[in-house]
């Protein structure tokens, strides 16, 4: 029989669930233990068994999100992602430090990063969110507001998104589940199809999984990125996270300024200005010794 093509939706140990472009699920094996393994959002040729399937191939990858464990080691989570979606709302409040890991992380992968402001339907005024995504939106972050709950705002991001596959990321609580509920129509019922395909009982909230958008496209529900270590990234690519730092630091007095109590620093010129916020600066410099700390230590 010749190999059919579709889309791991969801991977655990030695199977996946792969999606064919018509919709139909199988459940697929792995050939042998070595190799890349498939992670959720590759798209892969597969042998249709008796029962289920056997992957082939695995196509090249557009880009594949890891996530670095406590020693530095990468771990792929998701494959060939068109957008990062970062959700923030008034409550429970952001936390800018989290929002620069994955503004870190999206420049790393090169992967466009968008903010939505949830929750706009509460009295919490998600206007004050503004001098959050301020420093985003200066270097040309698109920032959405709407509502999970009431639906304000979709089309707006259905718009920007459409066609796309788009990973959420975020706190706990900020309304991740509750958009991806809005985004895809009867997502229980396909959950509980993922499970009845992959044969684990409850297949729900810990493992990843893409899952098709009605209007094409998909979205990427993943726990992995909302724990999110950046060990296996360099200082080098924390700094690609922080254009706004990047730009400015060439122009201080001395080439290794820590941007702290050195004269004729540019940076610190910039906080003064507003320019570059202290509290951007103050992420920069957690996230890039979080980074060097482990090139020194995995060496
Ligand atoms: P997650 O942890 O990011 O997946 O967040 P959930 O989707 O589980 O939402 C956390 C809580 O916020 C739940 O009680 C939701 O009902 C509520 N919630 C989510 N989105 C909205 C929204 O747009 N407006 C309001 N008022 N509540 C929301
Ligand atoms: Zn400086």
């Amino acid at each position: 029989m010749s190999a059919r093509e579709g889309v791991v939706i969801t991977s655990t140990g030695n199977h996946c669930v792969v999606r064919t472009r018509e919709g139909e699920l199988h459940r697929c094996q792995l050939r042998g233990r070595r190799g890349t393994r498939p992670v959720c959002g590759d798209w892969v040729s597969w042998q249709a068994l008796e029962q289920g399937g056997v992957i082939e191939a695995i196509q090249t990858r557009r880009n594949v999100l890891e996530r670095g464990d406590f020693r530095g080691h990468p771990h792929a989570l998701a494959a060939n992602i068109d957008r990062l979606l970062l959700v923030i709302a008034p409550s429970p409040s952001p936390d800018p430090l989290l929002m620069d890991r994955y503004a870190v992380l999206a420049h790393a992968l090169e992967l466009p990063l968008s903010i939505w402001v949830n929750k706009i339907d509460t009295s919490q005024r998600s206007a004050a969110l503004t001098q959050t995504t301020a420093p985003y939106t200066r270097f040309g972050i698109k920032t959405l507001h709407g509502s999970a709950l009431t639906g304000a705002g979709i089309d707006s991001l259905e718009a920007l998104t459409a066609n796309e596959t788009v990973i959420l990321a975020g706190q706990s609580g900020v309304g991740k589940s509750s958009l991806t509920q809005r985004l895809i129509p009867h997502l229980e019922l396909r959950v509980g199809e993922i499970s009845t395909i992959s044969g684990q009982g409850r297949h729900t909230t810990s493992t990843t999984t893409w899952f098709a958008r009605p209007q094409g496209g998909a979205l990427i529900d993943s726990p992995g990125v909302r724990t999110l270590r950046l060990d296996h990234l360099s200082a080098k690519a924390v700094l690609q996270g922080f254009p706004e730092i990047a730009a400015a630091a060439p122009q201080c007095r001395f080439r290794d300024c820590q941007h702290r109590q050195e004269p004729d620093c540019a940076v610190k010129h910039a906080i003064a200005t507003g320019e570059i916020t202290s509290q951007r600066l103050e992420n920069w410099r957690l996230l890039s010794a979080e980074a060097t700390q482990t090139t020194a230590t995995s060496r």
